[in-house]
């Protein structure tokens, strides 16, 4: 927790019995579970921001069977081709219910790794995984991190803020970001809509040096109904779908359902 800042003032955070504390005494106290509580009050958009609990739990199902680890890895073979000799520091924005954050930790053990989300009960599912990383609420528009003081931000499926990217890392670091392409999940997409659209190229390129850019695309076998129906309800088309076609739900077996992203790696 050596990089963390206060989010009223952002100096320094510093660990006094079970609360941090900055220089101006802003004190934050750390949850019984092993999380802090970063966010400010005027930083949440209602009064339990992000993924509700039943999203969170299909994340936590669908992701702890292993459908989505390709696209952890892909992220932790390209920070082991960019990262150097150094103790690395590492945030994993929007860390939702914790599975790729604690991925990247089982990759880099000795390293200094964080996990971001607004999300409270995300964040306290989180620390069921381990304690061994630093895991906080907070909103990714006030990043509670020092200045200059991140090697890597990693950023799966989660909406970034530039300026507060810059502001955080190191001269030299760089952002992995995920971000869906446009036939990603289509299968679901071709059973809750009367008609897909496929919508022209949406990804948002951020302002920084590219230096990786490439689509991974595979196809997975949903193995039931109750993963079919996870992975499902972790997409807004779950809560898209009309009255008069749900009975398409109660015909839901085993699936097979593409993937296909993008990864970004980026030089600030
Ligand atoms: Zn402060």
């Amino acid at each position: 927790m050596q990089k963390l800042a206060c989010p009223k003032c952002h100096l320094p955070l510093q660990l006094d019995g079970k609360s941090l504390k900055c220089e101006n005494k802003h004190t934050y106290d750390i949850a019984k579970q092993g999380y802090i509580n970063l966010l400010l009050n005027q930083d949440k958009a209602c009064n339990l921001p992000g993924d509700n609990k039943e999203s969170l739990l299909c994340r936590k199902h669908h992701l702890n069977k292993g459908y989505y680890d390709l696209i952890a890895q892909s992220v932790i073979d390209t920070i082991k081709e960019y990262r150097d000799e150094t103790p690395m520091h590492l945030l994993d924005l929007g860390s939702g219910e914790g599975y790729y954050t604690y991925k990247f930790k089982q990759a880099f053990p000795n390293d200094d790794l964080y996990g971001l989300d607004i999300s409270k009960d995300g964040v306290a599912m989180s620390t069921k995984y381990t304690k061994d990383i630093c895991w906080i609420v907070g909103n990714s528009k006030n990043i509670p991190i020092q200045d200059h003081s991140l090697d890597f931000i990693t950023a799966l499926f989660t909406v970034v803020n530039v300026d507060e990217l810059k502001r955080c890392l190191k001269e030299g670091g760089y952002v992995v970001h995920i971000t869906a392409n446009n036939h990603h999940l289509i299968e679901f997409k071709e059973v809750i809509y009367e008609e897909v659209k496929i919508k022209s190229d949406e990804f948002i390129r951020l302002p920084f040096e590219t230096i990786i850019s490439k689509d991974i695309k595979q196809t997975i076998h949903l193995e039931n109904r109750e993963d079919t129906l996870n992975l499902l309800k972790m997409t807004p088309h779950f809560y898209h779908i009309k009255k008069e076609r749900r009975y398409v739900l109660d015909e839901l077996e085993d699936f097979d359902v593409t993937i296909d992203i993008k990864l970004t790696l980026y030089k600030v």
